[in-house]
């Protein structure tokens, strides 16, 4: 069975939000002070979200990640990896994080089943990381990326949103990091979802933009063909043989006609798209009622929510509205 909207894509692809909270600031996501975040009770339980994923596997769901906020300040998340990790029919289970609890955790989640990684990092910079993030942690993070590797997660993969006027000088210092590393380094143009309004076309870095700085810094990048044209990042590799870069260009260049991608909030709504104004609340039916003709009226929910999903963001056109709900309590 498979998970497919009026516009033929197949959704098999979920993201996992498990908490709306975070241990830093970035500007562009939430305010320095003052965020109200979710009351714990309203957040879904790890046999909730369980029950979730188990049920939407039977719906074609494979590939999960876990997201926040930060995940890994959602306390005991290790047993959600090896309840998620167990489930017959994942194929596929990541995680997005900001690193910098990841060193002291790392071991644990990968004994939990945990192998692939999204290390969430714009700077090298420790001025400019404690300017973004507000918290002075660039340290542990690269401390957590050593560590990581250490122990074997792989890919590794670190995820930098290019916000303009302010990290141009990462651009190049970043895919060296990686180069020298063999992760790949994933540019995101800055999208209009942080909880103060403070996105504009002009401060986006967008893909052509970020070629151009890594050719003219490091060499020539040749496109890597698409190896499944559904995922989001465009890769190149360097031509001398040496690392591969990553950009997620959703203003300059929508990928959403290959979306294969549905959203579950930490409280338990299901959101077809990153940037949905509607929502549906799973939550509620997950609390309701147990048992498999509770169990198909999830999956009748899942099915609806897909069937009514639209083509995708605009961004681009003056119809955009911003989603009703900021990154932070969507997740990645
Ligand atoms: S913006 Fe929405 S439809 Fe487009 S790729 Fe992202 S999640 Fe999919």
């Amino acid at each position: 069975m498979t998970l497919v909207d009026s516009f033929g894509r197949s959704h098999d692809n979920l993201r996992i939000s498990v908490t709306d909270r975070c241990n830093i600031r970035c500007f562009y996501c939430m305010p320095e002070a003052g965020v109200k975040f979710q009351p714990r009770d309203q957040i879904l339980s790890f046999e909730e979200i369980e029950r979730f994923v188990r049920i939407a596997v039977t719906l074609g769901v494979r590939k999960l990640r876990i997201t926040g906020g930060e995940p890994l300040v959602r306390k005991d998340i290790a047993e959600l990896v090896r309840k998620l990790a167990a489930i017959e029919g994942v194929e596929d289970l990541a995680l997005t994080t900001n690193g910098v609890l990841l060193g002291a955790m790392a071991q644990e989640l990968y004994d939990a089943g945990l192998r692939r990684l999204n290390v969430h990092l714009d700077t090298l910079d420790r001025e400019r990381f404690k300017q973004i993030t507000r918290r002075d942690d660039l340290e542990k993070v690269l401390e957590s990326i050593e560590i990581a590797r250490r122990i074997g997660f792989g890919p590794i993969k670190i995820n930098a949103v290019a916000v303009k006027n302010l990290l141009e000088p990462d651009i190049v210092p970043l895919a060296r990091y990686g180069r020298e590393r063999d992760i790949e380094v994933r540019y995101i143009e800055f999208m209009p979802l942080d909880s103060q309004g403070l996105w504009d076309r002009d401060r986006v870095l967008v893909q052509d933009q970020m070629i151009a700085m890594l050719e003219g810094g490091i060499g020539p990048l040749e496109e890597i063909p698409d190896r499944d044209p559904r995922a989001p990042a465009t890769e190149y590799k360097f031509t001398d043989g040496i690392g591969r870069v990553g950009f997620i260009a959703s203003v300059s260049r929508p990928f959403c006609l290959n979306c294969n991608r549905i959203r579950l909030t930490s409280d338990g709504k299901l959101r077809y798209c990153l940037f949905a104004i509607e929502e549906t609340d799973i939550r509620a039916l997950l609390r309701g009622a147990c048992g498999e003709a509770a169990d198909e009226e999830i999956r009748e929910a899942i099915r609806g929510s897909v069937q009514s999903k639209w083509i995708g963001h605009e961004i681009n056109s003056t119809r955009f509205v911003p989603p009703p709900r900021p990154m932070y309590s969507i997740g990645g």
